[in-house]
């Protein structure tokens, strides 16, 4: 036997008990004639101590001992004369009697603990050494715990888990798709899936009225920040329900998740239309843990003579509480935050309520204090807060002040880690115009049903609302989903209205507009960004940190090295050179 015990298991209560543990050398001290070994597991650490005085040749082995190399050690369990109250098991420590080394260990790169000197590209690099450091454990042991309640949750509702294909044919989801070439049929290539999705409304019309499935999904896009070319998804799909029904379903889930992963209650998940939201927040995906809403100022600010705001669309502002002490240097940084490229504000402006009630703006120029008075009201204003005010294009001053009302909220600890807040984002938009390429695109994906279905070829496509829903969680989209067109002949427009011809629309979609003609049931569903779901119960930001095995930002697997270039044997078989293609 390798072990009686892990390494986090030992307490007072095993005191003068014979054990064996097994585990990673993290630490070797020596006092005098006494040498202490801490070895690590997954379950924690424990201190091993060995006594120059009662084996010195043991004492000896140990001091021999690098930091990572596997032992077996079996001793007695005694309690500690110097305890350590911040490890669990602190009160005790083994008196080994018998020490094997299992495997030597090169000097690791980097410090394996929490708090590592490894940089982000050596961790990847030796990423099977980094995943043995406590915090990034936490981390994939409560992704473990989410994917067990997730299902527990389903299946208790009678959900079905069925996998779908990896290799399949382009599932529109607005990305591009990874291909793959098959060496069978020369010239010709898989797509891995966007998503599911058309399989899983298949199902619906097979009869497996609740699907779900915990699926690997693959989308070739620029990488931003914190995106992973493969990543996972909840995906679930359920037939005869209406958009309530998928609502209350996945806020339950939801609700399951906190409730068991985290012990946390996450109240009420309230419901807003996408309108209200980007008026409210500038934002379809709002943090509502904190309030600071727009306020449309464009009454009380034009016509009197500031050219920026009488010529703007949209004037609006939020009010940062408590933020009047914010000096002119700080203001400066945040304008010059706002005028970067990736926000591109033209400028800020910017109102003191002070102590004693009068507003004091970087725009007195133009308006009287009973102007500013005014808007201080209009806006909720009080003594000691910080007005900010941004203008232009309606749609662009809205993401600008969005993107101010975030930082401000940060700045002020008003988006704290351990705080959730969820809500519902109903009613968005069916299409979006694609300036490049002057036609319209789904802004869900072609298969999402149109509020007023029958007015699908006839009402102005810009207004048409979709059966579409996100779930948002402290200003993260981490589900979205919709009911779908269920009838031939409603998707078919849907495909005209996207510029599809019918012939495209048969050979990409054929085989699901086929099954429509056999009896598809009204349906609907939802896919719950599942790494993003884990960072955000963790309290992290980097959903990298809560993936084994991530890519890093320029989509590499750094530690296998891929993608790679493939030998001309294989490029020769897959017939990948265009000579080869045509001779095929
Ligand atoms: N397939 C969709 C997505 O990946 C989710 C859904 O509509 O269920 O976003």
């Amino acid at each position: 036997m390798y072990r009686t015990h892990t390494c986090g298991e030992l307490r007072l209560s095993e005191a003068n008990q014979n054990v064996t543990l097994a585990g990673w050398v993290q630490r070797v001290r020596k006092f005098g004639g006494l040498t202490f070994v801490d070895i690590r597991d997954r379950y924690g650490v424990t201190q091993l101590a060995f006594n120059q005085q009662n084996n010195a040749e043991l004492c000896e082995a140990a001091e021999q001992l690098g930091r990572e190399y596997v032992v077996q050690a079996s001793g007695i369990v005694v309690e500690r004369t110097s305890k350590n109250p911040n490890l669990p098991t602190g009160d005790i420590e083994i008196q080994v009697t018998d020490l094997q080394v299992l495997n030597a260990s090169k000097v690791p790169p980097f410090l394996i603990e929490n708090d590592t000197d490894g940089g982000d590209d050596l961790r990847m690099q030796y990423r099977y050494l980094d995943l043995r450091r406590p915090s990034v454990q936490k981390n994939l042991i409560l992704r473990h715990n989410i994917a067990q309640e997730a299902r527990r949750y389903l299946c208790n509702l009678g959900f079905l888990e069925i996998e779908t294909p990896f290799l399949i044919k382009s599932t529109p989801e607005g990305a591009r798709d990874f291909v793959v070439p098959s060496r069978m049929n020369p010239g010709q290539f898989y797509a891995l899936p966007q998503s599911p999705q058309t399989f899983k409304q298949l199902l619906m019309v097979s009869g497996y009225d609740k699907y779900f499935q915990i699926v690997r999904c693959f989308r070739d896009e620029d990488l931003r920040a914190d995106r992973q070319p493969e990543f996972t998804q909840i995906d679930c799909e359920m037939a005869f329900v209406e958009r309530e029904d998928v609502l209350q379903t996945f806020e339950g889930l939801l609700h399951h998740i906190f409730r068991y992963v985290k012990n946390y209650d996450l109240g009420e998940v309230i419901r807003m239309s996408y309108d209200e939201a980007m008026q409210l927040y500038g934002s379809d995906k709002p943090d509502i843990r904190f309030g600071m809403q727009f306020v449309e100022l464009n009454n009380l600010v034009q016509g009197k003579g500031f050219k920026v705001f009488d010529e703007a669309e949209l004037v609006v502002g939020i009010v940062a509480k408590g933020a009047a002490d914010y000096t002119r240097k700080q203001i400066d940084e945040l304008t010059e935050w706002m005028k970067r490229p990736q926000i591109g504000a033209k400028g800020l402006v910017y109102a003191r309520v002070g102590e004693d009630g009068s507003v004091k703006s970087s725009v007195d120029k133009f308006y009287s204090e009973a102007d500013l008075q005014a808007v201080a009201t209009a806006m909720g204003a009080e003594k000691g807060d910080l007005i900010f005010i941004v203008s232009g294009e309606a749609a662009k001053a809205r993401k600008q002040l969005s993107e101010l009302r975030l930082e401000m909220g940060s700045r002020l600890g008003l988006r704290r880690p351990d705080d959730f807040k969820a809500l519902w984002v109903l009613d968005f938009p069916v299409l979006e115009w694609d300036e490049e390429d002057q036609r319209w695109i789904a802004c869900h994906h072609p298969f999402t049903r149109p509020k007023n279905a029958a007015t699908l070829l006839t009402e102005n496509p810009a207004t048409l609302k979709a059966e579409a829903y996100d779930l948002v969680l402290n200003g993260n989209e981490i589900a979205g989903g919709s009911i779908r067109i269920h009838e031939r002949e409603l998707q078919s427009k849907m495909f005209e209205l996207l510029g599809f011809s019918p012939e495209e629309a048969q050979r990409k979609f054929g085989f699901l507009l086929g099954a429509f003609e056999y009896g598809a049931p009204p349906h609907g569903g939802i896919a719950f960004g599942f790494d993003r779901l884990c960072s955000i119960l963790g309290g992290a930001d980097v959903i990298r940190d809560f993936i084994a095995f991530p890519k890093n930002n320029s989509g590499r697997d750094v530690m296998i090295d891929a993608p790679s270039s493939i030998d001309d044997k294989q490029m020769n078989e897959l017939k990948l050179r265009l000579q080869e293609i045509t001779k095929a």
